[in-house]
């Protein structure tokens, strides 16, 4: 029993640090700056191009 709140202890998205509170407004990062880098990420695409391709878009021509 080394880590028992591991389910319940989110984790920022951005630095793998432990997010803030759900009470706080930068939930689910840890601070507003992870928070701001996130949206700076979706702001530029990087969210986009970064995503990994999934061979099964291709495998399915009925489903364009
Ligand atoms: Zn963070």
């Amino acid at each position: 029993m080394d880590a028992p709140s591991a389910f319940n202890s989110p984790r920022c998205p951005i630095c793998k640090k432990p997010a803030a509170p759900l009470d706080d407004q930068a939930f689910p990062f840890c601070s507003q700056r992870c928070r701001l880098v996130d949206l700076g990420r979706w702001m530029d695409g990087s969210y986009l191009t970064s995503r990994p391709l999934d061979p099964t878009d291709e495998d399915d021509p009925d489903h364009k």
